[in-house]
């Protein structure tokens, strides 16, 4: 990722707040705000609305910052729905329940507002029993779990030839030849190390895929791209449809095994079977509340998180960590007693992780009101440091969200980069033309327990996340109360050419092709 050059000096935060003063201090001699309300309080300070002097006006980014990283409901929220719900597959009734419980918390957080939003995904899927016996040239254990949405084994399972077709590309197909047909194929991975690689691991798995089918394979075996017999859940479909033939994930380790096996020209034959339970159309439901604004409550910014996860962790650092950072982010702005000049709108989506389904709803049953959409702000990378934020392209809005954000600069937040995040939830915003903010992260352990039975509550660094409620409560606030939106709507023409400037007709095929068609993004 690029990045853009910073002044290093900080600015008084009264700068920001000069569009704050002249309207929310209006009562001279009131009191001053309390602190805020307790953990899963439903109490709001009673000077809402109303500033005592300019000081505690100049004082609220301070305020917010302070209340995110104070006493607060953030950890017991999160280690409420990761030890107690569990991981939360979209359709599951973990993730049902999450939703009803989110629902609540966002209550006691003191929104306005709060309300679901029904959207149907095309299948449900859970994993059933997955196994392989090796039964020649030597019994040994393979461990393994299902690519989620892939279809199950038939009844009773398969007993074939594993075939090795190296990294999957086209010469690995090739030296592989005949022997593919009918067969399960082995497919070697790169150890994950850092975000490219991972977004290779994605880009390159629809294509092996179609190889894979095309040349008659049965089965896929995907070797685990994380090493200590670490096993994780992706999807290569891409929209929540079923794959066209079973897929596992193996433990890089046995993968390995039975990839020297092969090399010695040892053949190596399995029962493969895995019953995974598929069903027709599911709904699921996005989680959205808001604070209204005091002067434009039609315009708004929408601060969302992902809150469905993959099932083999508990999805603590993809996303529960940031969908309770968005929970939290309401409650510190509720608590600071001033209403922004438009609303904030608080957004949990389900179905991300099967091809950012939630969003991608949202975005097209509010298209009615996008011209009035101020931004789309999402988190969606763990607990790694944040040091500023993905524009998705839009050097536009460089100048206006950096003033905006000068209040968290002292936080880290100083780095402004242009590129398209093809993976998450502000995606079909860019599509829709409605400016978007993503927050670039440090990696830190978010890669090596990606989608994996580790991502649990013990890897949730408390008090970065708090940092994170801070920036992600005063980047809203600040984004919602500025005079004048960050920037305009993009027509359809500006946004095709932003897509290809940004590499994202060839880096994600699948949604430009539906952009193009006009299945996705801003209408023709
Ligand atoms: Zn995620």
């Amino acid at each position: 990722m690029g990045s853009i050059k910073v002044r290093r000096h900080w600015k008084p935060q009264i700068l920001w707040l000069a569009s704050t003063l002249s309207l929310l201090c209006p009562v001279a001699g009131a009191q001053i705000l309390p602190a805020p309300p307790a953990p899963f309080s439903r109490e709001v300070p009673s000077g809402e609305g109303v500033c005592s002097t300019h000081t505690s006006c100049a004082d609220l980014a301070p305020r917010m910052i302070q209340s995110a990283l104070g006493a607060s409901p953030l950890e017991e929220n999160l280690r409420y729905l990761t030890d107690s719900i569990g991981g939360r597959i979209t359709g599951s009734p973990a993730a049902n329940r999450a939703v009803g419980w989110a629902v609540e918390a966002l209550r006691h957080a003191g929104v306005d507002e709060v309300h679901t939003e029904k959207f149907t995904i095309p299948a449900g899927w859970s994993e059933g029993h997955t196994q392989i016996e090796v039964i020649s040239p030597e019994s040994f254990p393979v461990r393994l779990v299902s690519i989620a949405w892939s279809p199950g084994t038939p009844e009773g399972g398969i007993t074939r030839d594993i075939v090795d077709v190296g990294p999957g590309d086209d010469a690995g197909f090739a030296r592989a030849g005949e022997a593919v047909k009918g067969a399960i194929v082995l497919v070697h991975s790169d150890i994950l190390v850092t975000w490219d690689d991972l977004f290779h691991e994605y880009a390159v798995a629809s294509g092996i895929a179609d190889r894979s089918v095309h040349a008659g394979a049965l089965a896929i075996l995907w070797m685990s791209s994380r090493p200590n017999l670490l096993l994780y859940r992706h999807t290569v479909a891409g929209a929540g449809q079923i794959d066209h033939i079973p897929q596992a994930v193996v433990a890089r380790e046995d993968a390995e095994r039975v990839a020297r096996f092969l090399a010695r020209g040892q053949r190596v034959r399995v029962h493969f079977e895995m019953s995974n339970r598929v069903t027709g159309p599911v709904e699921s439901e996005n989680v959205i509340a808001e604070i209204r604004g005091r002067e434009k409550p039609g315009e708004f910014v929408l601060l969302g998180a992902h809150l469905d996860s993959w099932d083999l962790g508990t999805g603590a650092l993809d996303n529960g960590c940031n969908a309770m950072m968005v929970i939290d982010a309401a409650r510190v702005i509720r608590a600071s007693g001033v209403i922004p000049r438009r609303s904030i709108r608080f957004a949990l989506f389900t179905g991300e992780e099967q091809g950012l389904l939630g969003s991608w709803d949202y975005a097209r049953a509010h298209r009615p009101e996008l011209d009035r959409m101020v931004a789309a702000i999402v988190f969606d990378g763990g607990i790694g440091e944040v040091t500023g934020f993905s524009l998705g392209g839009r050097k536009d809005l460089l100048p206006a969200v950096r003033e905006a954000l000068e209040p968290v600069q002292s936080l880290g937040v100083k780095d402004f980069t242009f590129d398209i995040d093809t993976g998450t939830d502000e995606f079909d915003f860019v599509l829709e033309g409605v400016p978007t903010l993503v927050a670039n992260q440090a990696a830190a352990n978010y890669l090596i327990n990606y989608h994996a039975a580790s991502d649990t509550f013990d890897k949730v660094d408390i008090a970065q996340l708090k940092r994170q409620v801070a920036i992600s409560a005063v980047t809203a606030y600040a984004l919602a109360d500025r005079e004048q939106p960050i920037g305009p709507r993009q027509s359809r023409a500006q946004i095709e050419q932003n897509l290809k400037a940004e590499g994202v007709d060839s880096r994600a095929p699948g949604k430009w092709y539906l952009f193009q068609k006009g299945d996705r993004g801003r209408q023709p």
